[in-house]
């Protein structure tokens, strides 16, 4: 039993049995986005930061106003709950969101390929949707983790240093820069043209088909999670 923001919850435990779900994809790519929260190669785009950014409004407004309050008075206190269940509220939000789109992607692809991130740069420069920076990368991974053992699936994880935004999808050759202002990626060498993050998607896609081909034409390291490594309790909190 725990207690957030003036809540009580109950965790507890339960064994399930994995399933072979039918897949639609044989294989995807994840670009996790700046703008929206992940991109896949199939074109599929979560958006999932929309909801909460009245609510953060709402939050700040609160905020402001609890600095208006005498320190540690009966109104002061009573700001201070509100600002903790709007906290709560919005991050329940985000771990609906995170949870989601995992799911989404264990259930329906038989691969899943995501590319491995430095968290703590991506924490330093807030490059990434506020749904992944505010539950971490590590947990983006942890749950496609033993939801793909769930469903029958299999992550792979391409090293961080495989270019997948600045390599062309449709030709393979390697731009020199492309700056994260730049939403359009476009190929100076067969003209082609594509969504920025949707591009890196398919190159990711891409990475993971060309190391399980064949030899040789490996193009980026690519890390097959060890199942074992997840247990299969899932760890369930509800009101
Ligand atoms: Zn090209």
């Amino acid at each position: 039993m725990s207690r957030t923001a003036d809540r009580w919850y109950i965790s507890f435990r339960i064994e399930i049995e994995p399933t072979n779900a039918q897949k639609v994809v044989d294989v995807v790519g994840v670009d996790l986005g700046v703008k929206s929260l992940a991109t896949l190669s199939t074109g599929e785009v979560f958006e999932g930061a929309k909801s909460y950014r009245k609510l953060e409004a709402k939050l700040s407004r609160i905020q402001w106003l609890s600095r208006h309050k005498r320190l540690g008075s009966a109104n002061w206190k009573k700001v201070q709950a509100k600002v903790a269940r709007l906290h709560q509220r919005i991050a329940n939000i985000r771990a609906y969101s995170l949870h989601k789109l995992t799911t989404y992607l264990a259930k329906n692809h038989g691969v899943v390929v995501i590319e491995d991130l430095n968290v703590s740069g991506m924490m330093a420069n807030r490059k990434l949707s506020k749904a992944i920076a505010d539950m971490g990368f590590y947990e983006f991974r942890r749950q496609l983790g033993y939801k793909t053992k769930l469903y029958g699936s299999e992550l792979v994880i391409v090293d961080r240093w495989y270019p997948s935004s600045k390599t062309c999808s449709n030709c393979g050759v390697k731009k020199e820069s492309l700056s994260l202002k730049e939403r359009v990626f476009n190929c100076e060498h067969c003209n082609f043209e594509c969504d920025r993050d949707l591009n890196a998607s398919i190159n990711l896609k891409n990475a993971a088909s060309h190391a399980v081909s064949a030899c040789g034409l490996v193009s980026a390291d690519t890390t097959r999670v060890k199942q074992e490594d997840f247990s299969l309790k899932a760890n369930v909190s509800k009101l």
